[in-house]
């Protein structure tokens, strides 16, 4: 983030204007309705004030003369819009005396940007690429706008009348806070939101005792088993980040990528309870109790795992232990890293005529590869998909081969799925293990059957392949 947003009160003094055209009538409407006061300096003359409001224009004022020898003492703001040459020269000036200036379409000579808005009333959302693309940003704000419900504004507002008597009320913070999520979930909210403030204002004043309101007595804290998926967080569920936004502290894996991470709420506490290839973690016996005393100390506690956690993730041990420890739980579904890496290369893991089974299996070791029982696993139309096979896929090859599975099966080794820097390498069966040599580290997964043949990254392989013996060919 190079642009922090912040809030530019407008109460404090006028923006002065510079430019002229449509693209300073644009800035006039979006200053007009954000209620400002404009000193407009029209570079072309024509200082026309048609379309806006007469309590609108009446805040404008028009100036004639030199822009550059304006007066600049009280002014919060200086934006430039259609104003060609001048818009360098004023941003100098502007620099000089240190107000923030904005020159359009010209970020070299411009301190701050304008973010694309949504306006509802006190709720104010801003939107910004860094300049990068306003396209996206508007396609970003649209997304909001259609989500917002459209009184959040007088919600906001509500709220904001009944603050301060609710402070000296509900003394301590956490369950003022609690005491708000419930009014805006709840009746209150939910008329406010329907226009029915009257009513809104009569059901709160009728709150004898807002602590209990809070639901104090019942505070008892839970614990949300999430899977935050193989790590785009685009890929959390609604539930799932539902959840991390509500959490009063986060235990989260080594698996779980610092962009999810990004989407907690930011003053919940985030603790790591991971461990790392060859480094033991605290152990799963003390990871429970952790969860455990958090949730019974009254909080909302989260446990987030890769992919999901009923797979390969110990979220079973975790939930029977908190059934014992007679603790509220729920459970939100992740997607598991195979699904992840089979959507990102294109894997079909069933297919009509050709894969009609799916076997997950964990490989931690060559010691639990040697336990595998491979041959229950050789059906040609049973497609496999191997959790932390890494370092045993010489046993995995060895195991399959033995029991019978063509070495020329397809297979296909996918780490970091759905992460930037994802990667992939397909071949046989009997090459499995210099597969996974040519990959820059993991996590990966193994996934082994024909299926993997129609694959993306097969799909390249061939293509490159005949081109190359086409071009030998040629030669
Ligand atoms: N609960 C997780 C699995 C945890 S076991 C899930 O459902 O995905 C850890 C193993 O998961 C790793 O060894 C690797 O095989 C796989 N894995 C997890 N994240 C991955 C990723 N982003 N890309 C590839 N494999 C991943």
């Amino acid at each position: 983030m190079r642009y922090l947003p912040v809030f530019l009160d407008l109460k404090t003094g006028p923006v002065l204007l510079v430019g002229a055209g449509e693209l300073a009538r644009a800035k006039l409407r979006v200053l007009a309705a954000a209620g400002a006061r404009v000193r407009w300096y029209a570079t072309d003359g024509h200082q026309d004030l048609r379309g806006l409001e007469p309590a609108d224009a009446a805040r404008i004022e028009l100036m004639t003369g030199d822009p550059l020898a304006a007066d600049l003492s009280g002014i919060i703001a200086i934006l430039c819009a259609g104003a060609g040459e001048i818009g360098a020269a004023m941003s100098v000036r502007a620099k000089s005396v240190g107000l923030p200036v904005n020159v359009m379409d010209d970020l070299a000579h411009s301190t701050f940007i304008f973010p694309a808005i949504v306006d509802r009333g006190d709720v104010v959302v801003a939107v910004g690429t860094g300049g990068a693309s306003p396209v996206v940003a508007r396609r970003v704000r649209e997304r909001i706008e259609a989500m917002l419900p459209a009184r959040i504004g007088d919600l906001a507002s509500f709220i904001g009348d009944f603050r301060k008597s609710m402070h000296a009320r509900i003394p301590e913070f956490s369950l003022r806070r609690r005491f708000w999520e419930r009014l805006i979930d709840g009746p209150i909210g939910a008329l406010v939101l329907d226009g029915r403030k009257v009513e809104a204002e009569a059901e709160l004043k009728q709150i004898a005792d807002p602590s209990r309101y809070a639901g104090r007595d019942e505070a008892q804290g839970s614990v949300t088993l999430v899977g935050a998926g193989p790590g785009d967080p685009d890929l959390l569920t609604v539930k799932a980040l539902r959840a991390l936004q509500d959490a009063d502290i986060v235990f989260y894996d080594e698996l779980v990528s610092a962009e999810i991470l990004d989407r907690i709420r930011r003053d919940a506490a985030r603790v790591p309870v991971g461990r790392r290839v060859g480094k033991p973690g605290i152990g799963q016996a003390a990871i429970n109790k952790l969860l455990i005393d958090a949730a019974k100390s009254g909080q909302r506690v989260v446990r987030l795992k890769g992919g999901d956690a009923f797979v390969f993730g110990r979220g079973g041990e975790e939930v029977e232990a908190l059934r014992k420890a007679g603790v509220a739980y729920s459970v939100v579904p992740g997607i598991t890293a195979g699904l992840g890496g089979a959507a990102q290369f294109e894997v079909p893991l069933t297919l009509r005529h050709e894969a009609l089974r799916i076997t997950f299996l964990t490989a931690h070791k060559a010691r639990d590869a040697e336990t595998v029982d491979w041959s229950v696993l050789t059906d040609r139309k049973m497609t496999i998909v191997v959790y932390m096979g890494m370092t045993a896929a010489p046993s995995v090859r060895e195991g399959l081969l033995a029991a019978g599975r063509s070495p020329r099966t397809p297979v296909g080794v996918f780490a970091r799925v759905t992460r930037p820097d994802a990667q992939a390498a397909v071949g046989t069966l009997d090459q499995l293990p210099e597969l996974v040599a040519r990959l820059d580290g993991g996590p990966a997964i193994l996934i082994i059957g024909d299926v993997v043949a129609h694959s993306a990254p097969w799909r390249h392989q061939s293509l490159t392949q005949t081109l190359s013996e086409l071009l030998e060919a040629a030669e």
